[in-house]
């Protein structure tokens, strides 16, 4: 069957999670479908290839679990963006507004180099603000951005229009 009709399926709206009035996309489902994650991970390492990405960076924390297998899948490294404190090296950071309050990344800066061209992996891309912080924190880390790749989009929360200033031509590809 079609990948997109597979991986739909595969996904669970969870309603008032975490709070009233809002519907959780929730992917275990799909992670739990052995079929659905695979075709999954085909799809992002496949975008490794198209993008010529010699990097994978995954977004905590269920970004790691997409972005791992793909990474291996397409025989490039895994380099993880981490919550603020997790990382024992020295760190880069980049601080973010969420809806309420603030939030802060890190990425160990020596696993990216100058040369390399890393392909953004999450689940789930809502108002962008993640993804574009991380677009911040990498570049200043001296990598450039091949691609972000999301397994969803909500449209209606416009991160693909807030993101448009830092990726220009850059893809943003949602599964
Ligand atoms: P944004 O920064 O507003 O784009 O939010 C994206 C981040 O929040 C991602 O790291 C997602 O994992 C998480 N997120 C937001 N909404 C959902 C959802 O419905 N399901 C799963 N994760 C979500």
């Amino acid at each position: 069957p079609d990948v997109r009709e597979l991986l739909s399926s595969r996904i669970r709206d969870v309603q008032d999670y975490p709070k009233p009035g809002v519907v959780f996309k929730d992917i275990t489902p799909l992670l739990a479908d052995p079929v659905a994650f695979s075709a999954l991970t085909d799809a992002l390492a496949g975008l490794v290839d198209r993008h010529g990405a010699t990097k994978v960076v995954g977004l905590e924390a269920r970004g790691f679990i997409l972005a791992a297998p793909a990474a291996v899948r397409a025989g490039v490294g895994f380099v993880p963006v981490r919550k603020a404190g997790k990382l024992p090296g020295a760190t880069l950071g980049q601080a973010y507004d969420l809806e309420y309050g603030n939030a802060e990344i890190e990425v160990h800066a020596e696993d990216l180099g100058e040369a390399d061209r890393v392909l953004i992996i999450d689940d789930v891309l809502a108002t962008g603000g993640t993804v574009d912080a991380s677009v911040q924190l990498l570049r200043r880390a001296g990598a450039r951005i091949a691609g972000v790749a999301v397994l969803l989009e909500l449209g209606f929360l416009g991160g693909r229009a807030r993101l448009e200033p830092a990726l220009g031509r850059t893809p943003l590809d949602s599964l």
